[in-house]
């Protein structure tokens, strides 16, 4: 298992996130089943990854893990968990119950989680949290105090500069290195030395497979490499990556994610550069080329905010709900549309937006039960 020193101490490079454990049944608030997350788990251990990553909001996560790792020698795994004030405001009464849930005396690193917006920032700078916490870390119950954010840039500078982090935990795969500025937050954090721990490494599964050809193409350049363990193999370039997580909920994905950090071949400079033009056809595919000009907003008789819906567009065909849920927020929405074309006419990027509108619209029918 590929591991990477701090401070002295060896940490697997590949770390375990608890969100997506195997659960019985399906659907919100399933619970985790015991037996099978418990085998993934085993794995994990005996297979070299040393991080663990949970959160007091992941759904009977914390809970799961208390009654698993008490099997393990304590000093030889680290356990990640994070603190979201918005769930609940008393961060002391939270940290005693996450010690409790988790079977331990400490917690190795510890974020505040979800950076992103200035209130989330207000909710732990501006509550007494970064002190409790401060205070705690000097008690030894916190061995490294962090955050994770989805936040813009601004905003995770600021989070940044308010105080000396001992690590941070941000979404980064080589896709949102261009699509959502995360090439600017790593090199944020790099330049002011807070060490990288990495979340959606393979965009939720969506890096796992991109389209037919796509992955025919990096499959001819090496055909023993899974598709996902390119986005692995691509961020095991960046030196400030500390840890790389993975929900892994399954056997086959942690086997093919050990396997992979077992023979970690780091991408050469010939296989980053297929990367990024798979990248580049990746996204072209799947996203229309809009740049926000606004040429085609003023003679729209509906007064559609064409640019927000292209860009929710795009969301929608990487996020999925995600992208549905900015789609949603707009008024009026693509429902609105009449069709009437005076917008295409407009586009220099040649953007088929009624078409979009129609699919779009389509796509926010409530639909019958079957
Ligand atoms: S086709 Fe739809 S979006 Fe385009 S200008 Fe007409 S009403 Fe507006
Ligand atoms: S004219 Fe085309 S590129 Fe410009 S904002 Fe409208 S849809 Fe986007």
């Amino acid at each position: 298992m590929l591991v990477k020193d701090y401070h002295g101490e060896p940490i697997s490079r590949l770390g375990m996130g608890n969100m997506r454990l195997p659960t019985v049944g399906t659907g919100f608030g399933a619970p985790i089943d015991y037996e099978k997350a418990g085998e993934i788990i085993d794995y994990a251990m005996k297979h070299g990854i040393t991080y663990f990553d949970t959160a007091y909001i992941y759904a009977g996560s914390e809970a799961f893990l208390g009654t698993v790792f008490p099997k393990y020698d304590r000093s030889k795994f680290k356990i990640a968990t994070k603190y979201m004030a918005s769930a609940n405001p008393d961060y002391k009464a939270v940290f005693e119950e996450q010690l409790k849930r988790l079977n331990t005396d400490y917690i190795d690193f510890y974020l505040l989680h979800g950076i992103m917006t200035e209130e989330t920032v207000k909710s732990y700078l501006e509550t007494g949290a970064v002190e409790y916490f401060m205070e705690q870390k000097e008690k030894g119950r916190i061995k490294n105090l962090g955050f994770s954010s989805h936040a813009p840039l601004p905003l995770l500078e600021k989070m940044a500069d308010h105080h000396k982090w001992d690590f941070a935990q941000i979404q980064l795969n080589y896709l949102d290195w261009i699509m959502q500025d995360a090439k600017g937050q790593y090199e944020a954090l790099t330049k002011r030395g807070i060490p990288v721990v990495v979340m959606e490494p393979v965009r939720g599964g969506r890096l796992a497979s991109l389209t037919p050809e796509i992955d025919a193409m990096l499959k001819a350049a090496h055909p023993d490499w899974s598709i996902a363990s390119w986005a692995f193999r691509w961020l095991c370039r960046l030196d400030n990556v500390q840890v790389i997580l993975s929900g892994m909920s399954t056997m086959e994905q942690i086997e093919d994610n050990v396997a992979t950090f077992d023979n970690m071949e780091p991408l050469s400079d010939a296989d980053a550069a297929l990367l990024e033009q798979a990248a580049d056809q990746f996204r072209n595919s799947i996203s229309v080329p809009c740049t926000g000009c606004r040429y085609c907003c003023d003679d729209c008789p509906m007064q559609i905010d064409i640019p927000k819906v292209m860009a929710a567009y795009n969301r929608v065909k990487l996020d999925g709900m995600m992208g549905m849920m900015a789609l949603g927020q707009l008024n009026p929405g693509p429902a609105a549309c009449v069709g009437c074309g005076s917008c295409q006419s407009h586009c220099p990027q040649g953007i088929q937006v009624p078409k979009i509108m129609t699919e779009l619209a389509d796509m926010m029918k409530p639909r019958k039960r079957p």
